[in-house]
């Protein structure tokens, strides 16, 4: 191999949309003559962009994960090697990886740590939100929903309970749509009380970056919904039971989540290489990082320039997937000593749920809404899990 050290293995970090997908590519091009380590700290994939489903999640007994796939039975018969930890700190210059369980040298190196919440700043916001962007969260969150659904028999008169959701952007109007058209009664008992939601859109545009279409339909269906959408206004502080506005205004709830965004997580924002916005590294074309051979940075870590748009292409799990097979193709490229290729973001689509049954999305810049639409991101969700599951190459929108 070029550059890097021969005896050392390919070293995958996280096991998400981006890095399941280059364990499995890389194994798929060489049949296993590149050796793979693929390292997570839990042995399960995670649907994450089904995690906004909590009226489901709810539901379901606490034994049973809905939004997991066991790794231990995708990666059978590969060779992949999946070792368990958490990533502590990545030593570039030393070619090793930090985990809780010890080090591991690598050769090659894919970073796919995806990312965490970011609170600005905003007091209290940390300690008293629930956020969607782990299971372990949004396992949280659906069990307290259910406890104030189930108490909310005897809130006195005619009170409802009310949630907040902080962010305007698409994972923020998924869960409200969520929250408001789940029936709690079947979940919390026949006299919990219907909630009121209210959505903190913030300074940015509702749904910014998304087709007008889309939006236009979002905000229909909110207000269908009976979601109060806020926008314009940031939250300044959060205490238990009260998100407070930058117009002054106070908002009393019985729990608030925060939808509001993402940056890289530590042991990439501590890293000694170029970064973009929210602490993502900048990486180049061919999302290798400069100045460090065979060293990958992929999905949410990586900000990429997109030259169709004149921004970055985004932090989803469908340009996690398309990077993910250019970054494969290239680490072995790499090993074999041959030329890298750039990567070109083509998206196939956009859906953005809608609460139960419904949701709004441009496929192909053909508009689709309502029920249809529902059924195509359940049908590409569904598909996506068979195809980890098999093996075979993914694709989501
Ligand atoms: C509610 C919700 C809905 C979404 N809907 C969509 C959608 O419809 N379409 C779309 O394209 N995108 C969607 N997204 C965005 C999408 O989920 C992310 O862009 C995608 O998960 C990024 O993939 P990734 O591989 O970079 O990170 P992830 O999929 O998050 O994977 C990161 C992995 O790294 C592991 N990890 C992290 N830190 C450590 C550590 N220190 N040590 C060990 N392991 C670690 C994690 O356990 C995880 O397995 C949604 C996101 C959310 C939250």
């Amino acid at each position: 191999m070029t550059g890097t050290g021969a005896s050392d293995p390919a070293v995958i970090l996280g096991a998400g949309y981006a890095g399941l997908t280059i364990a499995q590519e890389v194994h798929r091009r060489t049949r296993g003559k590149i050796p793979v380590v693929l390292v997570d700290r839990n042995p399960v994939h995670v649907l994450r962009t089904q995690l906004y489903e909590v009226g489901k999640l709810a539901s379901s007994g606490e034994q049973v994960d809905p939004w997991v796939v066991p790794l231990a039975g995708v990666l059978e018969g590969t060779a992949v090697e999946f070792r368990q930890g958490s990533v502590e700190r990545i030593d570039l210059d030393g070619r090793t990886v930090v985990l809780d369980t010890g080090p591991i040298r690598f050769g090659s190196l894919a970073i796919c740590l995806g990312s965490v919440a970011a609170y600005f700043g905003v007091p209290g916001a940390a300690e008293n939100t629930h956020q969607v962007y782990r299971l372990s969260g949004a396992k949280r969150l659906a069990a307290a929903i259910r406890d104030v659904e189930r108490a909310s028999a005897s809130l006195p008169g005619e009170r409802r309970p009310r949630f907040v959701v902080v962010g305007g952007g698409s994972t923020g109007t998924e869960l409200s749509s969520e929250i408001a058209t789940t029936d709690w009664t079947g979940i919390a008992g026949p006299a919990a009380r219907p909630p009121a939601v209210f959505q903190v859109v913030g300074a940015l545009p509702f749904l910014a970056g998304f087709p007008g279409s889309v939006v236009e339909r979002a905000r229909r269906s909110l207000r269908e919904a009976g979601v109060v959408l806020l926008p314009g206004v940031n939250v300044t502080r959060v205490d238990p039971g009260r998100v407070a506005l930058e117009d002054g205004s106070v908002l009393a709830c019985d729990l608030a989540v925060w939808c509001a965004g993402l940056e890289a997580p530590p042991p990439v924002k501590s890293l000694p290489v170029p970064h973009g916005r929210a602490g993502r590294i900048a990486a180049d074309r061919t999302l290798e990082i400069p100045g460090h051979a065979g060293v990958f940075a992929v999905g949410d870590v990586v900000e990429l320039p997109d030259p169709r748009t004149g921004g970055t292409v985004p932090a989803t799990a469908q340009a996690a997937l398309g990077e993910a097979r250019t970054a494969a193709r290239n680490l072995v490229a790499r090993w074999n000593g041959r030329p890298l290729v750039p990567f070109e973001y083509r998206e196939r689509g956009v859906v953005v749920a809608l609460g139960i049954g419904r949701a709004a999305g441009a496929v192909r810049a053909v508009p689709i809404w309502g029920s249809p639409a529902a059924l195509l991101k359940h049908l590409v969700q569904r598909d996506y899990a068979r195809a980890v599951e098999r093996g075979e190459p993914p694709s989501l929108i």
